[in-house]
């Protein structure tokens, strides 16, 4: 993108609402692994708006299906049905069938309202199907979770400035210890309709479970009658070198939740998607949302499947992956990092408290014209597109070992 297509942009006079602590730049363009400011500066992208923008920023043809949809029908309400609702949860279903029992897809919008979503099936399908005794529905969460911001996710979340002040908390939550699987399973009881899990805990850092948790879920949740609810918004469609992180544990949910770049960085698109018996508890009437499956989200939705379809982007993730990982790991060697971890393209490396925060080396490597956001203090996530070359990728982690040294 040219500096010509900058808009002068007026000085702000404080009226945006502080939910976000960002870093100080301001973007005006974008494409790829690559954004400017007004001024035409480029900042490589290692954030990748948390996953949202797996395929880039303005990937050519999430673009062209978003040009064209927006020629031709953009929003009807779910009053009225349209040409690509059906055709858009038919592709996605199609795409994770070999991985869960993908019957039913319910279009949302952001990740909170596709986990509102599950939590709300996972109940009816307690009350309705299970037997659980009205009202007395649980789901088994765990500590360190990220599942969104409404008033019933930030209830059962174990993270103080999520949570404080927002009561009064919604109840029938849960929290375990996040990887240890005796804790979850003495949490289950017959009254447990679901296990929600993130299968890899983005927010709190990129952290991998122990082999053999998710599948040890999976077994208690046989055993109690129990759906396991994965949370795949951040860690889903392509992130981790497979199209589901639960791929990796070989795992089958019965619901996943999928957000982020299901919209192609584009357009908010979330769905939850899973079994028949539990998705179709939710009759006309019972749940809806008036953008939840509009034409332009079906329409870039569509092409993100096109994307996943070929397996590039996986493949993408597992080879850079490897290498960012490589990389990584000799910076620890070093003395440069406490720590690193993740899966795929996707990583958390712990700063030395000696060093900084992560927030000062956020800061650090804007300066070296690389964003990075920090997470819990000390903790910065690499997470870049998909689609970054491995010299680009290499550029990034050159300036994070210039910033650390
Ligand atoms: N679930 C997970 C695992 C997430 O990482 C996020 C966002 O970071 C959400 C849910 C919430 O998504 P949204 O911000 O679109 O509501």
């Amino acid at each position: 993108p040219g500096a010509d297509d900058v808009r002068a942009a007026p000085t702000p006079t404080g009226h945006l609402a502080h939910n976000y602590h960002p870093l100080p730049v301001r973007l005006v363009s974008g494409e790829g692994a690559w954004v400017r400011d007004a001024t035409g500066t480029a900042y490589l992208d290692l954030l990748a708006g948390y996953s949202a923008l797996n395929f880039g920023h303005r990937h050519p043809a999430l673009v062209a299906a978003a040009h064209a949809q927006l020629d031709r029908l953009t929003l009807t309400s779910r009053a009225f049905d349209h040409d690509l609702l059906d055709v858009f949860a038919d592709r996605l279903a199609g795409l994770l069938a070999p991985l869960l029992p993908a019957d039913l897809v319910l279009p949302m919008n952001t990740g909170a309202e596709a986990v509102e979503t599950a939590v709300k099936a996972a109940r009816k399908w307690g009350y309705d199907v299970k037997g659980v005794p009205d009202g007395r529905a649980t789901i088994v969460v765990a500590s360190g979770n990220f599942h969104g911001r409404t008033t019933t996710i930030v209830s059962f979340s174990s993270d103080d400035d999520a949570r404080r002040g927002f009561g009064p908390y919604t109840p029938g939550f849960r929290v375990v210890p996040y990887g240890d699987a005796d804790a979850l399973a003495a949490a289950v009881d017959e009254a447990t309709v679901a296990v929600l899990l993130e299968p890899v805990q983005g927010e709190a850092g990129v952290i991998v479970p122990p082999a053999g948790y998710l599948a040890a879920a999976r077994a208690v949740c046989d055993r109690a009658r129990a759906l396991l609810v994965l949370d795949e918004i951040q860690s889903g469609l392509g992130r981790t070198g497979t199209t589901l992180a639960c791929e990796l544990a070989g795992v089958r949910p019965d619901l996943v939740t999928l957000g982020k770049a299901l919209g192609g960085g584009i357009v908010p698109v979330s769905a939850v998607v899973g079994r028949g018996d539990v998705l179709g508890v939710l009759t006309p009437g019972t749940h809806g949302s008036t953008f939840g499956g509009n034409p332009l989200a079906c329409a870039v939705g569509l092409a993100v499947i096109d994307l996943l379809e070929t397996g590039e982007p996986q493949a993408m993730a597992r080879e850079l992956g490897a290498h960012l990982h490589a990389r990584l790991a000799a910076m620890v060697d070093d003395g440069l990092l406490l720590g690193t971890r993740g899966v795929g393209l996707w990583a958390g490396v712990d700063v030395d408290p000696a060093w900084g925060t992560g927030r000062d080396l956020s800061e650090a490597l804007l300066a070296r014209r690389v964003l990075v956001k920090d997470t819990h203090g000390s903790t910065v996530r690499i997470a870049p597109p998909l689609t970054i070359s491995r010299g680009d990728l290499d550029q990034g982690l050159d300036a994070l070992g210039d910033a650390l040294r």
